[in-house]
C-alpha cells in the first residue's frame, strides 16, 4: 500500500522534471491513474493521497469495482474501446469518455444523453498498428467533428492517442507530435470547439509525451505495479 504512495510521488516528480526539460509548467500536465485490473482498495488509497482522476478501460470492470456513490471529487473516465451495447451503461457510470473512436459511437452516445458529457476523440498515430481503434486520417476526424459540433450534449475537450507500443524514442515522439499537430489543425478548423486536452503518454513513454506537448498522461503499471493482463 505504501508503495502506491511513493510511486505516485515519484511520478509527480518525474512529471516536473520532464516539464522543466521541455520548458513547460508542470501544472499543465494532469496525471490520470489507470486502475484497470487493480482493486478498489488501491484506488481509494491513492484517492486519499489526493489523486482525483482515474481511468478504466472496461465498462463491466468499472461497474463492478467502483461504489455506486463515488467519493466526492473522484473523476472516472473511460479510456478503452466502447461497444455500442455498453454505451448506455457507460454514460451513467463515467464522468467522461476519453476514447470516442468513431462517429457512430458519438451518435449513439448523444442519443442516450440528457446532460453534457465531456469526450476526447481517439486518433491513431501509430503506423502499422491495425489492432488499435481510433480515427485514422484528419479527413475522417474532421468530418466526424462537423457533426459532433452540432450535438447538444457531447462536449469535445481534445484528442487522445496510444503511442506505438514498444517502439523507440523517434517513432514514439513522432506519434505524439502527430497528435499535437492534428489538434492544431482541428483548432483552426473548429475554432468554437475545445481541443485543449491532449491525452498521450503511458508508463513507458510519458516523458517523451510530455516533451511533445501532452496535457494528460495515463499511468497504470508505474503506479499500481505490473498487471497480469492488459
Ligand atoms: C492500460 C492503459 C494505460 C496505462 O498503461 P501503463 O503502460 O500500465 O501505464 C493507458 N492508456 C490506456 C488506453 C490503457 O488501456
Amino acid at each position: 500500500m505504501h508503495d502506491v504512495h511513493s510511486r505516485w510521488q515519484a511520478i509527480l516528480e518525474s512529471i516536473s522534471l520532464s516539464a522543466g526539460k521541455a520548458g513547460r509548467n508542470a501544472g499543465e500536465i494532469e496525471l490520470m491513474a489507470v486502475s484497470k485490473t487493480h482493486p478498489y482498495e488501491a484506488i481509494s488509497e491513492l484517492f486519499a493521497c489526493g489523486q482525483l482522476l482515474f481511468g478504466e478501460n472496461r465498462v463491466q470492470e468499472a461497474e463492478q469495482k467502483f461504489p455506486v456513490d463515488r467519493p466526492r471529487g473522484m473523476d472516472l473516465h473511460l479510456i478503452g474501446h466502447l461497444q455500442s451495447n455498453k454505451a448506455k451503461k457507460a454514460v451513467s457510470l463515467f464522468d467522461a469518455i476519453d476514447s470516442v473512436d468513431s462517429l457512430k459511437l458519438a451518435q449513439k452516445l448523444e442519443s442516450l444523453l440528457d446532460k453534457p458529457l465531456p469526450i476526447l476523440l481517439e486518433y491513431k498515430t501509430a503506423v502499422n498498428d491495425s489492432a488499435k481503434s481510433g480515427f485514422e486520417t484528419p479527413d475522417e476526424l474532421f468530418s466526424a467533428l462537423e457533426q459532433i459540433s452540432s450535438f447538444r450534449h457531447l462536449t469535445v475537450k481534445g484528442l487522445m492517442t496510444i503511442g506505438p507500443l514498444g517502439a523507440g524514442e523517434k517513432e514514439t515522439r513522432n506519434a505524439f507530435a502527430l497528435l499535437c499537430k492534428t489538434a492544431q489543425m482541428a483548432r483552426l478548423r473548429f475554432p468554437h470547439l475545445d481541443f485543449s486536452t491532449l491525452s498521450m503518454g503511458m508508463s513507458q513513454d510519458y516523458g517523451w509525451a510530455i516533451e511533445e506537448g501532452s496535457t494528460r498522461i495515463r499511468i497504470g503499471s508505474a503506479l499500481f505495479g505490473a498487471r497480469e493482463y492488459v
